[in-house]
């Protein structure tokens, strides 16, 4: 008998990792990384539940960190299996996991430097960079809709999940006496309007979904962020202020870049310089340019129209940390794009400690806050703010554009989920927060009167 165990992203957003056991094999889908609050980072302390080399195969969605951050330590703990993933996933996965090795090695290195700042004594890092391109090494690209076989008796197959570049769900096909189709549908993107080319692909028939729910109690609102975005922005700039743009950096940093670079051609927001202080985003520049036929035509427009962002004479890479170091002397107007989204790491800390006490400069935050990250905490008005280990007063005015989620809403998922021809013997939900995760349970049974569960951690389904 088949079972899904959820090690992750239940009751949360992060730490995505589902692990199916059919007969003797044991394959991950996602290997995400635990975010956010104490709580839930501790969990990737804690030794999996079935031993490294009893699994054979791992599955990714996407590339983001808390779906894939977790591979690295997987490698540092012997795993030598296969990682699947879509071309773009891959690529990018080449970019975020050394730098997630390096973030935890200073990290490490800081709470060495300053005993009592960690529970753990000597305070290590959960994997280095060295243990990132070991991962990266065992990593196998494959193509969307094309069957492959992750491990004996499995067939799997990735569709579009319109999420970020290279996103897919994974659909397993568990052979034997009777077949079973699973679905895990890693993060649903927008049906419309998201930049990428269409939104998730159309499912029709499957046995057990596993399914996001994010923004399972919530709608996106619909409209056209532009005119609010260039009248704040704008007032900022206007007052000589520093608007610092905490933001994923494969993909959103990409996508604002241009949409930025369009408000300063159309005159609705001031020629200031703008930085893009993350060497990662730099990286991730070119994945996106490699696979421009991802994006929809607006997107693709704007690419033909600007050029490649290396030609625009206002914008600065800032490579190197002495660069990024030599940003905090600069005067306003001007523009940072930097990165972690949720301000849970990297050089966005240094640039919200310089910037937050100058009531001049605005802080935007352009994706989701988990729960207990600095980020969430900053823009829901807690004070006061503690960057790393010091407190910042907040002067600094503090925004936030929900518009730019690159996740289906409840209304969006709902729709989606209308395209199946029957229901699935069960639905699991995960990578959501729990009143999220709950609220959308009650709405599916009521809209559609299927068997939804919310998936508890470490909870194992029986897939009968
Ligand atoms: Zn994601």
């Amino acid at each position: 008998m088949a079972t899904i165990q959820f090690l992750g992203a239940a009751g949360t957003v992060t730490g995505s990792k589902h692990l199916l056991t059919a007969g003797d094999t044991r394959l991950l889908v996602d290997c995400g990384l635990f975010q956010g609050a104490k709580i839930w980072r501790e969990r990737n302390w804690e030794p999996l539940p079935v031993p490294t080399e009893a699994i054979q195969s791992v599955v990714l969605t996407h590339a983001h960190l808390d779906h894939t951050g977790y591979l690295p330590r997987l490698a540092r703990d012997g795993y030598r299996g296969a990682i699947y993933g879509s071309a773009g996933t891959v690529e990018l996965c080449g970019i975020l996991l050394p730098d997630s090795g390096r973030l935890q090695e200073e990290d490490a290195a800081f709470h060495q430097r300053h005993p009592g700042t960690s529970s753990h004594s000597p305070a290590l890092p959960l994997y280095t960079e060295a243990d990132a391109r070991q991962a990266l090494a065992l990593m196998r690209a494959v193509e969307r809709e094309t069957p492959f076989a992750p491990a004996p008796g499995i067939t799997a197959r990735l569709h579009r999940a319109g999420h970020i570049l290279g996103s897919c769900m994974v659909e397993l096909l568990l052979g034997g006496g009777e077949a079973r189709r699973l679905l895990f549908t890693g993060d649903i993107g927008r049906l419309h309007g998201s930049g990428l080319d269409g939104g998730p692909a159309a499912v029709a028939d499957v046995d057990y979904l596993v399914m996001e729910s994010t923004y399972g109690d919530r709608e996106h609102p619909e409209v056209d962020i532009r005119p609010q975005l260039a009248a704040t922005l704008g007032a900022a700039l206007a007052r000589g202020g520093v608007v610092v743009i905490p933001a994923f950096a494969v993909e959103r940093t990409e996508k604002l870049l241009f949409l930025l670079k369009h408000l300063i051609e159309e005159g609705k927001i001031p020629r200031v310089p703008v930085h893009i202080d993350s060497p990662m985003a730099i990286e991730g520049m070119e994945v996106f340019l490699r696979h421009a036929d991802e994006f929809d035509a607006d997107t693709r427009t704007l690419l033909a129209r600007y050029g490649s962002p290396h030609r625009w004479p206002e914008l600065h890479f800032d490579r190197t940390t002495e660069e990024s170091k030599a940003l905090n002397a600069a005067p306003g107007p001007m523009i940072i794009l930097t990165s972690s989204g949720m301000a849970t790491g990297g050089r966005v800390l240094h640039h919200l400690a310089q910037r937050l006490p100058d009531a001049r400069n605005l802080v935007v935050f352009v994706g989701y806050q988990s729960p207990g990250t600095l980020g969430q905490q900053l823009r829901d008005g807690h004070r006061p703010i503690w960057i790393h280990h010091a407190q910042v007063a907040v002067q600094a005015q503090i925004a936030a554009f929900e518009q730019f989620s690159d996740h289906a809403d409840k209304t969006e998922l709902l729709t989606w989920l209308r395209g199946f021809s029957r229901p699935p013997r069960a639905t699991y939900l995960v990578h959501g927060d729990p009143d999220s995760a709950q609220a959308l349970r009650e709405e599916l049974r009521a809209a559609l009167g299927w068997r939804v569960e919310v998936a508890a951690w470490r909870e194992e389904v029986s897939l009968d």
